[in-house]
This record gives C-alpha cells, sequence and structure tokens, in this order.
C-alpha cells in the first residue's frame, strides 16, 4: 500500500482525533467515547457474524481491509441491519457522495429560503 493510501487510511479509520483546551486538558465530550465503544461493539458483532478471512466488499469485491459502516450514518445504532462491511476505498467514496447529496439538500434548504414561490 502507498504511503498516500496509508495516510488517507489511517485518516479515515481513526476516529476524530480528541479535541484538547489550551491548557492541554482533554475535552472530549462522553459522547466521543459512546461513540468509540459502540463502533468497536459494532465491529465485535459484526466479525462474530461474518467470516472475515472469505468476506467480500459487497460493493466491489474487494478483500478490504473492511470498515463495519453504519447505513443510517449514526455510529449509535447497532442494530444488525443498520450494520454492513465495506473496504475503506469503498467506504471513503459513500461518506464522500453523503456529504455532496447533504449538501445539495442544505443548498435547496437555503434557496427555499431566499426564494418565495407565488403559488
Ligand atoms: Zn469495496
Ligand atoms: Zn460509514
Amino acid at each position: 500500500m502507498s504511503a498516500e493510501a496509508q495516510a488517507t487510511l489511517a485518516e479515515f479509520v481513526s476516529e476524530p482525533a480528541p479535541d484538547f483546551d489550551a491548557s492541554g486538558l482533554c475535552v472530549t465530550t462522553p459522547r466521543f467515547r459512546l461513540r468509540n465503544k459502540s463502533r468497536a461493539q459494532a465491529r465485535e458483532w459484526y466479525w462474530n457474524e461474518y467470516d472475515r478471512d472469505s468476506y467480500e466488499c459487497p460493493t466491489c469485491g474487494g478483500d478490504g481491509p473492511f470498515d463495519v459502516h453504519h447505513r443510517d450514518g449514526d455510529p449509535l445504532n447497532n442494530h444488525p441491519l443498520n450494520l454492513v462491511a465495506i473496504c475503506w476505498l469503498c467506504h471513503k467514496s459513500e461518506h464522500r457522495r453523503r456529504r455532496a447529496v447533504q449538501r445539495v439538500q442544505d443548498w435547496k434548504d437555503d434557496y427555499s429560503d431566499i426564494i418565495e414561490v407565488d403559488a
């Protein structure tokens, strides 16, 4: 794996960096820890349920490495139907796609505030 790919992977699979205040104290919220715990549980459940060695990415057929993705975007929702392991590349593009969709939605929302439509 290239250094660039490795860096991208590290950035993507790592949890968001904890925040530190000016005095250097970690001000990470309990919610941040809760999400990490929930993600860990999701991974544990998923790889108990599925065979990691023979697993193929349902999106591209690749052989990983895999991330366990929350379909609804909520890392606290570990319902089995909400979890799917996809390879890190597909995971990355899935979240990129979602952000793009969200941007369009935000834009539409803003736009509808500006424009008054006469019926
Ligand atoms: Zn894939
Ligand atoms: Zn995801």
